[in-house]
């Protein structure tokens, strides 16, 4: 047999300063020399630097001729804050090893009880086995001697080597060659008495388990390496329809809040009756500019308005404290809006008046000829809540508050400062990816390297909808932590989520290559639940749903509430991105803000209910447009209403005829509309009627110019 490849990596920022201090190396060599399996091994000093560890790792794992088939790490496995070797080792690791570290923990436990105080990892990254072990050399050899005899085998093994023919002579046979048995009791760290076997082994096994086990379980754990990776998604294909029908289940009931009024709260719906606190006007007030009057009625027995009259006093609209009563035979200028003073019970109309005399001094009014005698009572006059009355409702719960102002102004007129609205959501967006770059990095960009423009887009698109939104920057592929922490800060609301985020939207890393990690860390690492994980539909197969539990801590209380909060994983094609954005998480957050409510609010008036989502219409394709035989298409359009015949038509924004490829990152530019086109063979027809989701505004359009 040719020998084995080993490397050993000290880990150590002493020893990288000075490699003379090392002793480490110099006492691991002789022991895999003694066992005459192995070639001399490469030596390398690192600091405690999970960067450079990981290089020096990835480097000896990676290389596809010159690979090795062990990689031992000595030092950084303490609990010292500099201590990061694990942290480096564990993300590198595509199948874990529990085995070889429980087998070096218990050894070195015979020793010391700070044993316990080491972190050790042991696993296989492609081909290779790689054990981390303590920093001192004694410590170092101890677990070494632990494991040394079961590491050729395992070495093989990973390699590839064919394990029924190893395993064709039985374990003990395995054991016999590899110089270990629980039966003789003759390999010291190794040996069991056959009654603290474990239930899993015949008695006197101690070889893992993998020794044994042919039923290898397909996984979707990251670390799980390619031999047990799925090679096709586990997650059952849903129906747009049914996956729209798990988002509607599991998002939660719109929350109430009370907002200021300002502009903040457009695009809220009102979550209870809202009643005028004031009336308006609050006073008799004038609605021209002319003379406030004391027209004849039943009770004054006033002579009529005609004729000249001294003018008493000017009124202007923003006249403060109180006026003095009008006295029959007078009259008062007033401005538009201005409180008449009391007594006076109509206005005459500048434009009905003559000026006759002015003060000696030419800067007022003396008297007036009024040239109409009809002036009734109330006449140009609005009367105390003529327009809204004290304590009338103004809004009801369920109404949305427009973007037209006139709900704003409403409340702002009656002396509403406060209002209980459905609480908008937060989104928060996450990018994911090694291969991602900011959209405004000046650098030139090198390799595989590409913008990120899956971030400002989404972020943009959530904005014109009038939710808040956190950008949550981008979450590297490697190592797989630095995704669940990112998605951990942010369900915890800190670092750049420290205003909180509802719903977290991510794109990239939901379909099945191996660096694809958001399904497995949404459902190991955070406790998620994924609720669907791959739609029927194009673009955008793989959008992922969950719901992650989350611990809050209620205001005012120190009780812990259990919540759960949404995750969109969506697709990192921009297109598909953009798509299911509009398609599943629209309707999501406009169930959070309170439409759903809405919608039931107003149901005697169905035209004026709120859909879910984006609003669905009937439009005349212009052309031919492909069909895709299994999958709906959701086809960007442009829809425009023609001047001529009142209808809608959809051309596509890509080439005529022609499907449009999920990475077309201009296939959205110009779009307006989602085409639905439900799958089948050929094409949808020029002329056919088919729905559509309206995105933006509808264009105007001359029908031939377009058909
Ligand atoms: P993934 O699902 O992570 O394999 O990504 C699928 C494709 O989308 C790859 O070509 C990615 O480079 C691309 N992609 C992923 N994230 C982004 C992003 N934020 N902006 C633009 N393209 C992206
Ligand atoms: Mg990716």
């Amino acid at each position: 047999m040719d020998k084995l490849k080993v490397a050993i990596l000290i880990v150590s920022d002493t020893a990288s300063q000075d490699p003379a201090s090392d002793r480490t190396a110099n006492a691991l060599a002789p022991i895999l020399d003694a066992e005459s399996k192995w070639e001399h091994p490469a030596v390398r000093i690192v600091p405690d630097n999970v960067f450079e560890i990981q290089r020096a790792v990835c480097e000896w794992s990676d290389d596809s001729v010159n690979w090795y088939n062990l990689i031992l790490l000595s030092g950084g496995t303490g609990f010292a804050i500099k201590d990061n070797t694990p942290e480096a080792v564990s993300p590198l690791i595509h199948r874990h090893a529990p085995g070889l570290v429980h087998g070096m923990i218990a050894a070195s436990l015979k020793v010391t009880p700070f044993a316990m105080m080491s972190r050790p990892v042991a696993g296989v990254r492609d081909k290779s086995l790689i054990i981390t072990l303590p920093g001192s050399p004694k410590g170092a050899v101890e677990n070494l001697e632990a494991v040394v005899k079961l590491l050729p085998h395992a070495c093989l093994q990973s390699a590839g080597a064919n394990s029924r023919n190893m395993h064709a002579a039985g374990v003990k046979s395995l054991e016999a060659e590899a110089g270990v048995s629980s039966g003789t009791h003759s390999h010291t760290h190794l040996q069991k008495k056959p009654s603290q076997c474990s239930h899993h082994h015949g008695p006197g096994h101690v070889a893992p388990k993998a020794h044994t086990s042919s039923n290898r379980q397909q996984s979707n754990d990251p670390s799980a390496g390619p031999n047990r990776r799925y090679r096709s998604s586990p997650y059952p294909m849903l129906s747009v329809e049914e996956a729209l029908l798990q988002i509607s289940e599991h998002t939660p009931e719109p929350i109430i809040i009370e907002s200021p009024v300002n502009t903040a709260i457009v695009g809220s719906v009102v979550a209870e009756d809202v009643y005028a606190a004031e009336s308006v006007p609050a006073y008799k007030a004038s609605i021209v500019d002319g003379y406030a009057v004391i027209a004849p009625d039943s009770t004054n027995n006033a002579p009529s308005t005609k004729g000249v009259f001294p003018v008493a006093s000017v009124n202007h609209a923003n006249v403060g404290g109180s006026l003095s009563p009008l006295k029959q035979g007078t009259i008062a200028r007033i401005t538009t809006g201005a409180p008449l003073p009391p007594n006076a019970n109509a206005v005459v109309m500048v434009e009905d008046t003559d000026l006759v005399s002015s003060t000696p001094d030419g800067t007022e009014e003396a008297t007036v000829d009024i040239l109409t005698g009809d002036i009734k009572p109330g006449e140009n006059v609005r009367e105390p809540g003529s327009d809204v009355r004290l304590g009338e409702k103004i809004l009801a719960r369920g109404d949305v508050i427009s973007s037209v102002g006139g709900e704003v102004g409403l409340l702002a007129s009656t002396g509403i400062r406060t209002v209980k609205v459905f609480k908008k959501p937060t989104i928060g967006v996450l990018s994911t990816g090694d291969e991602l770059v900011e959209h405004d990095d000046p650098r030139t960009l090198t390799g595989g390297q590409i913008r990120d423009s899956n971030r400002p887009s989404l972020l943009a698109c959530l904005s014109s909808w009038g939710f808040p939104t956190v950008d949550l920057g981008i979450a590297r592929d490697t190592p797989a932590s630095e995704l669940e922490h990112a998605l951990r800060d942010s369900l915890r609301g800190v670092g750049r989520a420290s205003s909180g985020v509802d719903v977290i939207v991510t794109t990239g890393g939901v379909s099945m290559g191996e660096l694809d990690f958001l399904k497995p860390t949404i459902e190991r690492s955070l406790g998620g639940t994924i609720h669907f994980g791959r739609v029927s539909m194009k673009p955008g197969k793989p959008t992922t749903f969950a719901t992650v539990p989350f611990k809050e801590t209620g205001e005012g209380t120190t009780q812990q509430e259990r919540k759960s909060k949404l995750i969109f994983s969506l697709p990192g094609n921009p297109a598909s991105a953009l798509v299911t954005l509009n398609l599943f998480v629209l309707p999501s957050l406009h169930k959070l803000t309170g439409l759903g409510e809405s919608s039931r609010a107003i149901s005697s008036k169905p035209w004026l209910a709120p859909q879910l989502g984006l609003p669905r219409v009937a439009v005349v394709l212009t052309h031919h447009f492909p069909l895709d035989p299994k999958r709906t298409e959701y086809h960007r359009a442009v829809v425009t209403a023609s001047r001529s015949d009142g209808r809608l038509y959809a051309t596509s924004t890509g080439v005529e005829g022609v499907g449009q490829r999920s990475s077309r990152v201009g296939s959205l530019a110009n779009a307006n509309a989602l085409v639905v086109l439900r799958p089948g063979r050929g094409v949808g027809i020029k002329g056919e009627i088919v729905e559509a989701l309206m995105m933006g505004g509808v264009y105007g359009s001359d029908t031939r110019l377009i058909c």
